[in-house]
């Protein structure tokens, strides 16, 4: 308090304000939202958005898979002190206004949206806003930065603008992330229906995610 009493009041304010909006860039709180339903009573909450059946039997529920990449993005960002908000904590699909309105309430935030892609392709993108603001592309930039490091070999999409209800109609930086093809057998097998792989495209979300942070 003795070194800042004696500094000049226009000095003190410059560091004040410096302090402050480094303080609000820390503190900006990220916001998930998982695509789709999750499970309850073993019954799948939302129509389509899963796999074909696997010549072993199995499925891959979208909703299912998304919610748990989310819940351990939670994790890592909990562990490292970084405030989070779970947009869709339920298991039934939460529609997609409500989750607009939930993330909009938030000033100082981000907004992450994970989805797996379908289609029958290869690989991983983001989306955009197509009128999106330079902080989202640089959001989205920081994630695809971290994609070759965390899937070597594995085909990268590109960044892509595509008025998704998510991205266009939150007021905050905001990205869509889809993660592999569930309906390709060897990325679903991979990375959609393990432990492993969705703890890899958390990881990679959330390296990404810290970059975007610390460039602020
Ligand atoms: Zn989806």
């Amino acid at each position: 308090m003795f070194f800042m009493a004696k500094l000049r009041p226009a000095l003190f304010l410059k560091y004040m304000m410096e302090f402050i909006t480094k303080q609000s860039k820390m503190n900006k709180t990220i916001l998930l939202d998982s695509g789709h339903g999750f499970i309850i009573a073993s019954e799948y909450q939302t129509s389509g958005k899963r796999s074909p059946r696997w010549p072993d039997g199995t499925i891959l529920y979208e909703g299912e898979c998304n919610k748990q990449i989310k819940s351990r993005l939670m994790e890592m960002l909990q562990a490292e002190n970084y405030p989070f908000v779970d947009i869709n904590p339920e298991s039934t699909d939460v529609s997609l206004s409500e989750r607009v309105n939930r993330a909009n309430k938030y000033e100082n935030s981000l907004y992450i949206s994970i989805h797996s892609n379908a289609g029958g392709g290869t690989g991983c993108e983001l989306f955009t806003a197509v009128n999106c603001s330079s902080a989202s592309t640089a959001l989205a930039r920081e994630i695809e930065a971290q994609y070759k490091p965390h899937f070597e070999g594995e085909r990268w999409r590109g960044i892509k603008k595509k008025d998704f209800y998510v991205v266009k109609n939150t007021r905050m930086p905001a990205v869509l992330v889809e993660s592999f093809f569930m309906d390709t057998e060897r990325e679903c097998k991979k990375y959609l229906m393990t432990r492993a792989g969705r703890d890899r495209i958390a990881l990679w979300i959330f390296t990404g995610l810290k970059n975007y942070l610390k460039s602020l």
